[in-house]
């Protein structure tokens, strides 16, 4: 078991430096509702994602969900099964229909060639996904909805820090929804944000997270409860502290992967896009049988059996969730359906030693036949 690599391991600060920042809570009793801890942490994340508003949410599942009901939305939402269950699901949650648009081959994200075509009268958003941290078509998506009058929400969840342009990511769209999610490039042990352009929405977002509570003697929406607490925000403090050495090591790691893995026939890696700032936040690779020689599913058992944890990710398409029982088509998916079932992320973390990168590498090659 001491040997298992796990497909990802979350950064922790130092016991002592956690401890510190803890500490005044313990004289302060102001333990969550928008405390100290919180109010620093918005302000540092402004900072560092380059972004003008920010607020923060229990988790990013919770950002995305609330965001849509802040818009008061109604119809349909184009959006992608290429993604986590989460997306999805703040969708339907909303009483919304997703409308399922297919993927590009190469970026994983939102094909924006297909999208025009799915639009119709009950149209009111598109919710699509920075995928691995791979930035959709950000021109397009904003040609589009501008020329429709449609809101853009993205999930951002695998692009925290990434800029575009110079321009932090969380700064496109109507909102960017972030998930700061143990397993992600930066957490707060749970948590989640949303950046947004209409300080109303701001407004809005603020009081769903606080049960609709507009004052002292009013509630105005039906809102839920998504409020971050003090001891998540404080380890969001901590680690926003190292997240440069973190993703300079995560760096390190997938510039491993790639001299072993680069150019493999039957192999697709993560393309590089230009005028992004990566955050490494994963590193996808795509098997193609007859070229590579093994299967996706002969790579994950050989990988497993020598304790070593990939994912599926994302598999499988969330329009195929038996949730849905079978109320959404793969037809007009059919790139997200082929990678779904290539694609394989291997571990990625920052403290993954370069010698276990080798070794990984090794017995995914020894695979072929
Ligand atoms: C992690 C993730 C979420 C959900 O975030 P949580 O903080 O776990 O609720 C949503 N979308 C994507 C793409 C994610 O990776």
């Amino acid at each position: 078991m001491a040997n298992n690599i796990f497909v990802t391991k979350s950064s922790m600060p130092e016991l002592q430096e956690y401890m510190n920042e803890i500490l005044p809570m313990w004289e302060s009793r102001w333990l969550t509702n928008m405390g100290v801890k919180h109010k620093q942490l918005q302000a540092d994340l402004c900072n560092y994602m380059g972004v003008e508003n920010i607020d923060l949410f229990t988790n990013g599942h919770m950002a995305l969900e609330l965001t849509l009901q802040a818009m008061n939305l109604q119809g349909e939402v184009i959006t992608t099964p290429f993604t986590f269950a989460s997306t999805t699901h703040a969708i339907v949650r909303n009483g919304l229909t997703p409308i399922f648009c297919d993927i590009d081959p190469i970026t994983y994200t939102m094909d924006t060639n297909k999208l025009e075509k799915l639009i119709t009268d009950h149209t009111c958003a598109i919710m699509p996904v920075h995928v691995y941290g791979n930035i959709c078509n950000i021109e397009e998506m904003e040609r589009i909805a501008h020329k429709y009058e449609l809101k853009v929400i993205y999930d951002a969840a695998h692009a925290f820090g990434e800029t575009y342009k110079g321009k932090g990511i969380g700064s496109f769209g109507d909102a960017s929804c972030f998930s700061f999610h143990a397993t992600k490039v930066f957490h707060s042990i749970e948590g989640g944000a949303v950046c947004f352009e209409d300080k109303q929405l701001g407004d809005k977002l603020y009081e769903l997270k606080n049960f609709g509570i507009h004052g002292p003697e009013e509630v105005s929406a039906v809102g839920a409860n998504a409020k971050m607490n003090e001891f998540c925000a404080a380890m969001g403090l901590c680690n926003l502290r190292h997240i440069e050495e973190e993703i300079e090591k995560r760096y390190q790691v997938v510039k491993r992967y790639r001299e072993h893995l680069d150019g493999v026939e039957g192999i697709q890696l993560n393309t590089i896009q230009p005028e992004i700032t990566y955050n490494y936040a994963y590193f996808p690779v795509v098997f193609e049988e007859k070229q590579f020689g093994a299967s996706r599913a002969e790579v994950f058992d050989k990988l497993a059996e020598h304790g070593i944890g990939a994912r599926k990710y994302f598999y499988p398409l969330t329009n195929t969730f038996s949730a849905f029982h079978g109320q959404y088509s793969v037809r007009n998916t059919p790139v997200a359906l082929h990678i779904s079932k290539r694609v394989l992320t291997l571990p990625l973390y920052a403290d993954l030693a370069l010698e276990d990168v080798d070794r990984i590498c090794d017995i995914i090659l020894n695979c072929r036949y």
